[in-house]
């Protein structure tokens, strides 16, 4: 691998299979990036215990299906290192130094720690201390950029105050990343909200052909369109979106045009959107099924991965010990 390219971490959690508003926000960009940048990809198990500590009987099979939509959506493990957090111990030991010089009330200020508080009731140390394992796993790997929506730059913004403060009181460590915004389609949920697992409305990545027909044709669509004939509005219409996602732009035009005009109506609309979608991620879906009977393959992937990012991790400790005077040497 080139060391040379500039450093990305990105992390996620490990929700189990993921769905198509993971695939078009997350890996598809991903992908992208694997040939211009050195990249370390976490699967961040610490962090789903701020959340899930009650939830951890699947939490195994969550990091299998996890990988198994990384690697059939086309990350490479010969470009990209994916690991598991746990399986990197240096992620917890940066984040044990970084707490001692972190002041409360710069976690306390990160605008998600309030909201999702209040929203889920956890008031855990670990879950104050997330945004700081965050700071430790972007830190570790001394990453330039860590692609990010825009609601996430507040937390990148904590991580350059923490590697700020280190570097001012202990000598020049660590680069202050940035975010590497991307610009992506929102994929809306079969309900209209943004898909999302909780709010059970998503299609996932692994569903076949027929699940992804009988979910689209439970989504919700312009409501005053009732019958074929009505007029509909395609600008507010959840189906119509993901058409401008998988359908080809003449098409797109067509449907609008006879929407619009009470020619189409919403259970064809909805049909010719499944057969589109099947056929975009059809070849994803078969290796998908290919790597689900190759478990040993997929978990050597994650071996070979922690051992790269343990040998990056392990070089960024070493500095850090040395430069907070707790290497001992009496001579
Ligand atoms: S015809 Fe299609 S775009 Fe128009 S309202 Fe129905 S589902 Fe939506």
């Amino acid at each position: 691998m080139n060391r040379e390219k500039p450093i990305v971490l990105s992390g996620v959690q490990p929700t189990g299979q993921l769905h198509l508003g993971n695939y078009e926000g997350a890996l598809r960009n991903w992908v992208s990036l694997q040939d211009d940048y050195r990249m370390y990809l976490c699967v961040v198990d610490w962090h789903s215990l701020t959340s899930d500590f009650n939830d951890v009987k699947g939490l195994q099979d969550r990091i299998f299906q996890t990988m198994l939509d990384f690697l059939c959506s086309g990350l490479d493990p010969e470009k990209v290192s994916i690991f598991v957090q746990s399986d990197v111990k240096e992620h917890a030991e940066l984040h044990l130094l970084f707490s001692m010089i972190t002041p409360t009330p710069w976690l306390e200020r990160v605008p998600s720690y309030k909201e999702k508080a209040d929203l889920l009731g956890l008031d855990s140390y670990g879950f104050l201390g997330y945004p700081l394992l965050q700071a430790a796993d972007i830190l570790l790997y001394k990453a330039d950029y860590v692609p990010v929506g825009k609601d996430q730059l507040p937390h990148i913004e904590l991580t350059r105050e923490v590697a700020r403060r280190f570097n001012n009181l202990y000598g020049d460590v660590f680069p202050e990343p940035d975010g590497l915004l991307s610009k992506f389609p929102l994929i809306p949920g079969t309900d209209g909200r943004k898909m999302s697992k909780s709010y059970n409305n998503d299609i996932k990545l692994a569903d076949s052909p027929g699940e992804t027909a009988k979910k689209l044709k439970k989504m919700i669509t312009d409501p005053k369109k009732i019958y074929k004939g009505d007029p509909g509005r395609p600008e507010i219409c959840p189906v119509f979106a993901m058409h401008e996602v998988y359908t080809i732009t003449r098409n797109v035009n067509k449907i609008s045009e006879t929407c619009k005009s009470g020619d189409l109506g919403c259970v064809d609309c909805k049909t010719n959107l499944a057969e589109n979608m099947n056929t975009s991620f059809n070849n994803l879906r078969n290796k998908r099924k290919e790597l689900e009977k190759n478990r040993d393959y997929v978990l050597n992937v994650l071996e070979r991965g922690a051992a790269e990012a343990r040998e990056k991790a392990a070089a960024t400790m070493s500095e850090v010990r040395k430069s907070m005077k707790l290497v001992r040497s009496y001579g």
